[in-house]
């Protein structure tokens, strides 16, 4: 273990948060780890966002397919929404993280996986191991765990653990032709209990059919979950073809209560790592990519009131709307599909802009004292009853 390497910034984990801190940082050396061979690949993720934000980050429109219809279906109910005032799209996520990496000021090291790390006079020595070429060391002042639900810096230190609650989701990819590509589904009820399903279509002409559920609320197996519905009449009532030459996509969320702590000294957690996913649907690119960015920015200042002021503005656009996003986080995975029939119920009641927002985790003020309320009626009903 001859070879050590020093850099300003060690950043570990190639996906859309830590790219995105790579591609901000200026004036500094800086290496990312990466354990997957390619960025970009195998997928883990199916890539549903806003249009608006694509378009605020930058992304280019190749890199994604716009949807400008939401439907939504339970077991026996569904809501057509046109979303045509708030689109969503669907990344193409191999070609999106390349187009982040392409941006990426780091050398980055692929099939190169982080072990381990120790504090030392004016930094971290880490030890990382490369396929085929074994373990070697990079130095570092800083670094930054953009590692994922993996959380493996802040492990390895010490300083945090890995998350006790995970979303776990499997998707089948498969091409499909004369399918209205305009137009993405969500799903909730039996077919996806404890977590939804979505059919979302590419830019590349491929549906990705797939499920998530808390995995701590749910025993059966994510395959026995696609099986029983490809098996069901669901598939049709959405007017989705059912897979063929598919291929499948997996991965892992944190679902957690969003935590505060963001800066430990000189060591930064970004994206996943810090539970930045929506605790409504677990969607993470957009938030991932600008906190990413913005976390770029504050270390290049070099100072730490800088990356205290990340922290702070991140709590402050994050904290409070995750707090609420993860009640009804807990909330809808005990649901029952007679629960989510009643859910879909009060959805059709929402203007489709408010209910866009419940699903981006965007609550306001109102929406916020309203979900206050409802839960304190809730509770005084029980009270009640009970006596
Ligand atoms: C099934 C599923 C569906 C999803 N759907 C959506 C969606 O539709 N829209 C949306 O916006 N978000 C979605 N998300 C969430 C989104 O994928 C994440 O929020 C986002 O990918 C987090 O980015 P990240 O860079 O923080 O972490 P990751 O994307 O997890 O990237 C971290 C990388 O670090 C690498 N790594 C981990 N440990 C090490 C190590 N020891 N050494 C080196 N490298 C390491 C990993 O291999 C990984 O590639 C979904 C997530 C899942 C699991």
């Amino acid at each position: 273990m001859s070879t050590v390497i020093e850099t300003d910034i060690l950043i570990v984990g190639g996906g859309p948060a830590g790219l995105s801190v790579s591609a901000h940082l200026s004036g500094l050396t800086s290496v990312v780890v990466h354990q997957d061979r390619e960025i970009g690949k195998p997928v883990r993720t199916s890539g549903g966002s806003w249009l608006a934000d694509a378009q605020r980050l930058g992304i280019p429109e190749d890199l994604y397919q716009r949807v400008d219809r939401l439907d939504v279906y339970s077991d026996t109910r569904k809501i057509a929404l046109d979303i045509t005032d708030a689109p969503g799209v669907v990344f193409d996520i191999t070609n999106l993280y390349q187009w982040l990496a392409s941006q990426a000021t780091s050398e980055i090291h692929c099939a190169t996986k982080f072990l381990r790390t120790e504090k030392v006079a004016n930094g971290y020595l880490s030890t990382v191991r490369t396929a085929g070429k074994g373990e070697w060391q990079i130095k570092s002042r800083q670094i930054v765990d953009a590692s994922g639900w993996h959380c493996t810096v802040l492990e390895s230190l010490g300083l945090n653990t890995r998350p006790a609650r995970e979303g776990v989701g499997i998707e089948y990819e498969y091409p499909v032709d004369d399918l209205d590509m305009n137009r993405a589904i969500l799903f909730f009820g039996s077919f996806a209990l404890a977590g939804y399903g979505w059919a979302f279509p590419t830019n590349y002409g491929t549906v990705r059919l797939g499920v998530g559920v808390v995995s701590a609320a749910s025993e059966q197996s994510l395959r026995e979950m696609m099986n029983a519905l490809l098996a069901s009449d669901l598939l049709k009532r959405m007017g989705i073809p059912a897979p063929e030459g598919e291929h499948v996509n997996a991965g892992t969320i944190p679902s957690v209560a969003y935590e505060k702590t963001l800066v430990y000294g000189d060591v930064v957690r970004v994206g996943d790592s810090a539970n930045m996913a929506t605790p409504t649907l677990g969607e993470g690119l957009r938030i991932c990519i600008e906190q990413g960015r913005l976390l770029g920015d504050a270390l290049s200042k070099q100072t730490p009131r800088a990356l205290k002021a990340w922290e702070r503005q991140a709590n402050g656009k994050l904290a409070l709307k995750y707090r609420v996003g993860f009640w009804v986080n807990q909330a809808a995975t005990q649901y029952t599909p007679a629960q989510w029939e009643r859910s879909l119920r009060r959805m059709e009641k929402l203007p489709p802009a408010e209910l866009v927002e419940y699903f981006k985790n965007d609550f306001t003020t109102s929406m916020i004292v309203r979900r206050v309320a409802l839960l304190v009626w809730r509770k005084l009903k029980d009270r009640v009853f009970r006596a």
